[in-house]
């Protein structure tokens, strides 16, 4: 820690804005900083705050700069997350102040968390006792501190009564520290036992935590294999080991399941983070990571960015899972990411997953990770058996989605009293609504999509800009009355279907729109898993890790529907995403079926789903990789230029592909108007760089920019690096 020395007359504070490098300030006389602290400072007529970063400040005369104007009562960040900050800077191409504002997203967390005022037990008895004394006493009687509301509501009892004992010296004031927010983990609370192959895993896991240096490992396990159970004694041994844990979860606010096995492996939830978590409490749980109270975090990406005392190790649960890549302001991958900070800080980071990334896969075969694999699931569960519904061979009835074959098993699933779950991956009604006198179809006034029909709700609804309005009667083109048509399906649609056929059934809706939120979603989730449904249908939100021990059937209702986008990963996003919500099936013995609709039943992915192989399908997929030079064996990054008239996307982003520089190991493609042309109302126009594997991308795309027309104006530029998005 030699370099962490406090500086003098000034000192360089990195501030949450797009700011490419710290600013300098004045440090007045007598106020101490070094680099990591969190200081406020002025910044132009606001006061913000930062963090004293690294390297000289800039030689200036410190009488004309700024002063730093206070120092927080808050452990400094520490070195290694710093140099992650620059990492992320540099890898993503985002200006360090934006990262670092990722950083500093909980200011009240900055003042240390007041104590609270609190009364305890003296010597002294009262001078004369009454019931309610004796229950008071009875209550506080086991030494510790209380407050006053808190043991009159324990004793059953008016603070009034408690009141009157404190005058008489019965009770004395204390001060009560802040209280953490989980109590820690105990790693001895009840391990479980572990199959051979489980245990054979766990002892890998444990003796890289043990080694206690960076090492990336990919637990790749077949869904309900146990992976969890397993990654959970990684976590027991860098617990033992006195260090801090990261889980990171795709859908945290929906993984109540997760914090309940968690307890029940530990006796203590883990402490979560996530964007639903009360400002109060994430103020708590930010500041209490800080200070190495919270030894186990789960959350979602953003919790990379929280400040570990002494972090120890990550696991990345469902690392394949899209939901890790940011698309906001930083864009940056946190299963990547979180390579890179355990990297730094020289610690195993675990990534699990039933279908895991080409990427992870190809970094597995090729040494740079170490693999560990579960190949059977636990306690003998049968994995489902799989298998296609060829849709031209045995179509829908008429206005109808699902195919008599489909159908037949539900019925019978629902004669045994077992459960079905329909996935579509596709919210609400119908993708499309038009007029059938006019033709008239419903597009977002500002983006350049259908508007989707939200029938529960009346609504047709963008999708990707939210913009709402009511669905009316009479077509707003050509005025006639009851001649709009819903076109295509979304699990409403489904629904409707589901409960002509099957009207005394149980049917649950499950999308991430779902009137009531989250907090309803869970609900409904527990409901599904204690058999309060019959027939669920949902979108991939029930595909992910949810236990569902009374599911025996699944079916696909478009398992055709993700691999016709033009994008690189649509395969290997389908293949994941069919066999994850597959596996929601026979996880507890009882026999299972999955059926896939599809009109391509010979397509590599299904095939590769229903052999069961999934080695077919992933060594098929990284050799066409390889050989068209995709990720990981070359490297992409996006440029999206938009801008409020198509003719200032255009131009700017044709300015910038004649400002690419040369070299032979990167070409630009492009521009195109972007899939998604209109945003928001942006017009919106892309690049596509294409590098080889050890390409300079980042030098590259900054080349490039910087000799490209300068943004003015209303234009937007925004780098992509490995993007999974092409719309
Ligand atoms: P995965 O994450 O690989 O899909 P899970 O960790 O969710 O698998 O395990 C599937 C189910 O099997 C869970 O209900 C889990 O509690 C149970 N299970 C797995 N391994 C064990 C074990 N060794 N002892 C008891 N239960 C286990
Ligand atoms: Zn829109």
């Amino acid at each position: 820690m030699n370099q962490d020395s406090p500086f003098s007359a000034a000192a360089p504070v990195l501030v949450p804005m797009p700011a490419e490098r710290p600013y300098t300030y004045a440090v007045p006389e007598g106020m101490r900083v070094v680099p990591g602290s969190i200081v406020r400072v002025p910044l132009g007529p606001r006061q913000v705050a930062g963090v004293v970063w690294d390297g000289g400040a800039d030689p200036v005369d410190a009488r004309k700069l700024r002063p730093i104007e206070q120092v927080f009562d808050c452990p400094p960040i520490s070195r290694d997350m710093r140099r992650f900050v620059d990492w992320v800077a540099q890898y993503t191409l985002s200006p360090p102040g934006m990262v670092a504002r990722m950083l500093l997203r909980a200011p009240e967390a900055f003042d240390p968390e007041p104590w609270t005022e609190g009364i305890q037990l003296t010597d002294r008895r009262p001078d004369r006792m009454t019931g309610a004394r004796e229950r008071v006493l009875a209550a506080a009687a086991d030494g510790f501190a209380w407050t006053r509301s808190g043991l009159a509501h324990a004793a059953g009892v008016s603070s009034s009564v408690i009141d009157g004992l404190r005058e008489q010296g019965v009770f004395e004031t204390v001060m009560i520290p802040p209280r953490p927010v989980v109590p820690a983990p105990d790693t001895s609370y009840a391990a479980a036992e572990l199959m051979p192959d489980q245990r054979a895993a766990a002892d890998d896991l444990r003796a890289g935590v043990e080694a206690g240096d960076f090492r990336v490992t990919l637990l790749d396990g077949v869904t309900g294999s146990g992976k969890t159970e397993v990654y959970f004694e990684a976590v027991a041994a860098a617990l033992e080991k006195g260090r801090q844990v990261l889980i990171l979860l795709p859908e945290i606010a929906l993984t109540h399941a997760f914090l309940e096995r968690f307890q029940n492996r530990f006796g203590t939830k883990p402490a979560e983070w996530h964007s639903d978590l009360p400002p109060r409490m994430r103020e708590r749980v930010w500041r209490q990571v800080a200070e190495g109270t919270v030894k186990v975090v789960a959350g979602a990406r953003s919790a990379l960015f929280l400040p570990f005392k002494e972090l120890g190790l990550i696991v990345v649960d469902e690392e394949h899972d899209p939901a890790y890549k940011q698309e906001d302001r930083v864009f940056y991958n946190a299963r990547d990411m979180a390579v890179v900070r355990a990297h730094i800080g020289g610690f195993p980071v675990v990534l699990a997953s039933a279908t895991p990334s080409v990427e992870s896969r190809v970094n597995a075969v090729q040494g740079r990770y170490g693999r560990v694999v579960l190949s059977s699931r636990f306690a003998d569960a049968a994995l489902p058996d799989l298998r296609t519904i060829d849709m031209r061979r045995s179509p829908p009835a008429r206005g109808g989605f699902l195919s008599p074959l489909l159908l037949q098993r539900m019925a019978a699933t629902l004669e045994k009293g077992e459960q079905s779950l329909l996935f579509l991956n596709r919210r609400g009604y119908a993708p499309l609504t038009l007029c059938r006198a006019c033709g008239h179809r419903f597009g977002c006034p500002v983006c350049s999509s259908w508007l989707v029909e939200h029938r529960f709700r009346g609504q047709l609804v963008c999708h990707h800009c939210g913009h709402t309005e009511r669905r009316p009667d009479a077509c707003p083109e050509c005025g006639t009355l009851d001649h709009l048509v819903a076109c295509g399906l979304g699990v409403e649609r489904i629904a409707e279907e589901v409960v002509a056929h099957f009207p005394d059934a149980r049917t649950i809706v499950l999308s991430s729109d779902i009137l009531g939120g989250v907090r309803r979603l869970r609900l409904e989730l527990e409901a599904i898993a204690n058999g309060d449904a019959d027939i669920v249908i949902g979108t991939q939100l029930v595909a992910k890790g949810h236990n569902f021990p009374n599911m025996t059937l699944v079916g696909v209702v478009d398992a055709d529907l993700g691999l016709a986008n033009g994008d690189p990963r649509a395969s290997e996003r389908t293949f994941q995403l069919l066999s994850q919500v597959t596996g929601r099936a026979g996880r507890t013995g009882k026999k299972s079926l999955g059926l896939l609709q599809t009109y391509q039943p010979d397509h590599p992915v299904m095939q590769a789903i229903v052999s069961g192989d999934s080695e077919l399908f992933y060594e098929r997929e990284i050799a066409e990789r390889e050989r068209t030079g995709l990720p990981p064996f070359g490297r992409l990054a996006g440029i999206i230029v938009s801008a409020p008239t198509r003719a200032e996307a255009e131009g700017h982003a044709r300015g910038l592909r004649l400002a690419a520089p040369n070299a032979s190991d990167i070409f630009v493609l492009g521009p195109a108007e972007a899939p998604l042309s209109l945003l928001n109302g942006r017009h919106r126009f892309r690049l596509l760089v294409h590098g080889e594997r050890r390409a300079d991308m980042q030098g590259f795309i900054k080349a490039m920019l910087a000799a490209g027309p300068k943004v003015r104006g209303q234009i937007r530029v925004q780098v992509d690096i490995d993007p999974q998005s092409f719309l």
